[in-house]
């Protein structure tokens, strides 16, 4: 088997090194992720400059491919000609963070692994619901059960699926119950944070995501605030399907 792991957090975050180590012994295993910590990037790829590609070296990133570029052009480099064998499993993580409800549009990590998809190769998106890293190794080892379990279940080599799986922080995070979820939604995010740089000018800093708004029974948000690992199965359609006969009717003389 061939997996290619990527992130968003930038190749030298502890998250993806943790994923790469718990991955061990299931076969050929390719790390290309982004020089720099691009989380937020979304889908992005990189078309006003070339890409540069170099090999990383030191104890936790030995043989990595480092990208100057973003999480999806990382994916989408190794796929489209960097990679000389496609890969069975595309893996994103484990991101320092939650990716849960809207997150998941704005997510880095989610891209990745989507871009992954949407060249037909199955994947999934790990991320730990609080930053900071503690208990990185348990989160590790949750998402390696996934994998251990997409195997047994011999999901790899039909059609491409995407998942999300979001791991609480807990100590016991490899034993804690999976569970199916679908995407809550959040409160719009806080407001902008106007500042003044040195040299007199306004700045702004985005503000931080908002809370959960829907996030009752069935959705991610319910589910890691229970103790569970929440795992949402994607699709990229955004189509409002509900609505096409209503714009039709409105917009377009009854043609859906
Ligand atoms: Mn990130």
């Amino acid at each position: 088997m061939r997996i290619l792991i990527a992130n968003d957090d930038g190749y030298l975050a502890p998250g993806l090194a943790a994923l790469v180590r718990a991955c061990a012994g299931l076969g050929h295993i390719d790390v290309i992720a982004p020089e720099q910590n691009a989380s937020g990037t979304s889908n992005a790829l990189t078309l006003n400059r070339p890409l540069s590609i170099f090999e990383a070296r030191g104890e936790h990133v030995q043989g990595f491919r480092v990208v100057n570029g973003t999480p999806s052009d990382c994916v989408h480099v190794a796929l489209t000609g960097l990679l000389a064998q496609r890969p069975d499993l595309v893996l994103s993580g484990i991101n320092n963070g939650a990716n849960m409800g809207d997150d998941t549009l704005y997510s880095g990590t989610v891209a990745a692994a989507m871009e992954g998809y949407l060249f037909g190769v199955p994947a999934i998106a790990f991320s730990q619901v609080e930053k900071g890293w503690a208990h990185l190794d348990a989160a590790a080892a949750a998402a390696r059960a996934v994998v251990d379990q997409v195997l047994a279940q011999s999901l790899l080599g039909g059609l491409p699926w995407l998942l999300n799986v979001n791991i609480p922080n807990r100590a016991d995070a490899a034993t804690l119950p999976r569970v199916v979820t679908r995407l809550g939604r959040r409160h719009a995010s806080e407001p902008v944070l106007r500042q003044t740089s040195p040299r007199g000018e306004d700045i702004y800093w985005i503000g931080p995501a908002g809370d959960a708004r829907e996030c009752g029974e069935g959705t991610d948000f319910h589910a890691v605030a229970q103790g569970r690992v929440s795992i949402t199965p994607l699709q990229v359609d955004l189509t409002d399907h509900a609505s096409s006969a209503l714009w039709a009717k409105r917009l377009a003389g009854g043609a859906a």
